[in-house]
């Protein structure tokens, strides 16, 4: 599984950064970065919990 992100959606509010700063990070202009590849299995929870809060609909999960 992976963490696709839409950055044309993205407001840089940073809450998935808050919520799981070992897999998002933001750039200069605050747009999401997304720094693994392939989610390890123990991180898909807070993965997920990431994709909910996102006010802007800007991350999705796709399975592999
Ligand atoms: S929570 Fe959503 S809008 Fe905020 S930085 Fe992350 S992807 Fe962008």
């Amino acid at each position: 599984m992976r963490v696709e992100k839409n950055h044309d959606r993205c407001i840089g509010a940073g809450q998935c950064v808050r919520t799981e700063p070992k897999i998002f990070d933001q750039d200069d202009d605050g747009l999401v970065r997304v720094l693994v590849d392939r989610l390890q299995r123990a991180d898909e929870a807070a993965a997920r919990k990431a994709v909910f809060i996102c006010p802007s609909k800007a991350l999705s999960l796709v399975e592999e």
